[in-house]
């Protein structure tokens, strides 16, 4: 194991007595910790069927020991490097809008920290790596296709430039996982998988809340403590104030990651507090979508197909309601000084606000938000996308080649590409696209921008390349028939979302109508 030492071990949670294998994963309410030593499961056949090469250097991890056998014995759980001390988290959360009490990283197991080649610290982490104290009623295992979706939306996101965990490798167990109610509710035994997630920290919400609501304040103000000094160092030292602050700053993040996911279609699925990161990261890939169609009403997840609280439009308000929830945790910690807090969330909805503006003044190649009336423009064309199904991805690529410059009198016909149903775009829909296209160009005269201006703005905010859910899926599929190639190429193209790539035309195509209903490919489940 001597080639692991190029690795940058620095445990900054390393106790020291070694986890007791009779107990340590056993399941259990536990209390007054912020985690517990674990032991990964061993599993039968690890093999690695794919990486990121860039965060693998990133972590100055050589090319040669990521495609040797200890690579994916390490990233499969079956050998732990001295240098390692497993845990898993304690955290509870908001499920559905109901406190669900203690959850914690049920399949979750945090492997070791080190310190990447931009000095960072980086926690390594398996998912889907056996049973945890907190696993509750479940196995701890992930099966092949949460993986892969896991592993790629994790790094398309970050090629996005959107926050996010990152994923390092997706490692094939050998073993097999039974779930159920995926295609028609009977059991089924499905290939495991293990990716291997990468943040500076995986602390959610849901762990300061736990401590809360259990009134265990010395944990709570510990687990506080050891964030604001490791991942908020520029606040400076706790205090009532910092803690103020430091919610202020956690209210800034998620603000700025919810103007991401509504600028380039990402639904996250199940934004729990446990889901939620402190750091402002998009964490935890369960049944998460991206838009096609634009309809603000839509969610990918079955589970949530009743009430929609996780819909694509809802999802700035929930996380300002999962802040205000979090922000009840801290109150022990602000002598319960509750206008402390208040200035925080005020920040979330301040931040959105502009945020939001100035997002979709970039996406339509405007110089800057000018107020009023430009809202009026966007909150128009919002509604104009809704007259026809319209994929908004291929919208704006397509807006951005429509001539400003000239006049154009049938702006549909140029956007045609973006329509799921030709027959839906009337002449009453042409009329209104006509007419909000005429207030845009006049809009895009007044500020005197070329068309190959905008164009190049336009091209560098809106993607031509997402994560679609049927192309995530027919990855899947080829994986589970062994051909695991096709995770690699879709991952080649996301890695470069914004640029038109020759030969890589049918990623950017919109939804076949095969994919519309089929299983994988709209909604999904939270079987995983
Ligand atoms: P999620 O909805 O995916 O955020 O999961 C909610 C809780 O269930 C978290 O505490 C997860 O760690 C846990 N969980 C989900 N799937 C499993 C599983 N297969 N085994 C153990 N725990 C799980
Ligand atoms: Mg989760
Ligand atoms: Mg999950």
């Amino acid at each position: 194991l001597s080639e692991w030492d190029e690795l940058a071990f620095d445990n900054r949670f390393t106790h020291e007595l070694p986890a007791d294998p009779e107990t340590a994963n056993q399941t259990r309410q536990v209390h007054n910790a912020c985690y517990s030593r674990v032991t990964p499961k061993r599993v039968a056949a690890p093999e690695l069927i794919a990486h990121s090469p860039e965060l693998a250097s990133q972590l100055g991890i050589p090319d040669a020991l990521i495609r040797s056998d200890q690579f994916a014995q390490v990233f499969g759980g079956n050998l732990v490097h001295p240098a390692m001390d497993p845990f898993a988290m304690c955290y509870g959360g908001h499920q559905f809008g109901n406190w669900a009490g203690q959850l914690g990283d049920g399949r979750a197991i945090n492997l070791t920290e080190c310190i990447d080649r931009n000095g960072v610290h980086q926690t390594l982490q398996l998912k889907g790596a056996g049973p945890t104290p907190y696993s509750r009623f479940a196995d701890g295992l992930a099966v092949l296709r949460s993986s892969v979706r896991e592993f790629l939306c994790s790094e398309a996101m970050h090629h996005l430039g959107v926050p996010t965990t990152r994923a390092l490798s997706l490692v094939l167990t050998g073993d097999w996982v039974t779930r159920d109610m995926f295609y028609d509710g009977n059991p089924q035994q499905e290939p495991g998988a293990i990716v291997c997630r990468v943040a500076p920290s995986f602390v959610r919400l849901g762990n300061f809340q736990l401590f809360a609501s259990r009134e265990e304040e010395q944990t709570l103000r510990q687990l506080a403590d050891f964030t604001i000094r490791n991942d908020f160092s520029h606040l400076g030292e706790p205090s009532p104030e910092v803690y103020a602050e430091w919610f202020a700053e956690i209210c800034q993040r998620t603000a700025e990651l919810m103007v991401h996911w509504m600028r380039v279609g990402f639904v996250h699925g199940v934004m729990n507090t446990d889901n939620l990161s402190v750091l402002g990261l998009t964490i935890d890939y369960g049944p998460y979508g991206w838009l096609e169609d634009y309809d603000p009403n839509w969610t990918p997840n079955t589970t949530d197909a009743q009430g929609r609280r996780y819909r694509y439009g809802n999802q700035p308000q929930i996380a300002q309601w999962n802040l205000a929830q979090f922000g009840g945790a801290l109150l022990p910690l602000v002598d319960q000084r509750v206008e402390s807090l208040q200035t925080g969330l005020s920040h979330y909805v301040q931040t959105f606000e502009e945020g939001w503006n100035a997002m979709m003044a970039a996406k339509l190649g405007l110089d800057r938000f000018r107020g009023e009336d430009d809202l009026a423009l966007f909150g128009d064309l919002l509604q104009v996308l809704q007259l026809a199904e319209t994929d908004m991805t291929l919208f704006y690529r397509e807006l951005a080649k429509v001539p400003c410059e000239s006049e154009v009198d049938a702006v549909c016909d140029s956007l045609s590409d973006a329509y799921y149903k030709p027959e839906e775009v009337t002449d009453e829909v042409r009329e209104q696209t006509q007419n909000w296209f005429d207030r845009y160009r006049a809009r895009v005269r007044s500020a005197d921008i070329s068309d190959a201006n905008r164009r190049e703005r336009m091209d560098r905010i809106n993607p031509l390349y997402v994560l679609r859910n049927y192309l995530a899926q027919l990855a899947i599929d080829r994986s589970e028939q062994g051909d695991h190639a096709g995770i690699t190429e879709l991952l080649d193209v996301l890695r470069d979302p914004y640029r038109e790539q020759p030969g890589c035309e049918r990623f950017a195509e919109k939804r076949p109508e095969w994919a519309r209903h089929r299983a994988g490919c709209s909604m999904l489940s939270c079987s995983s």
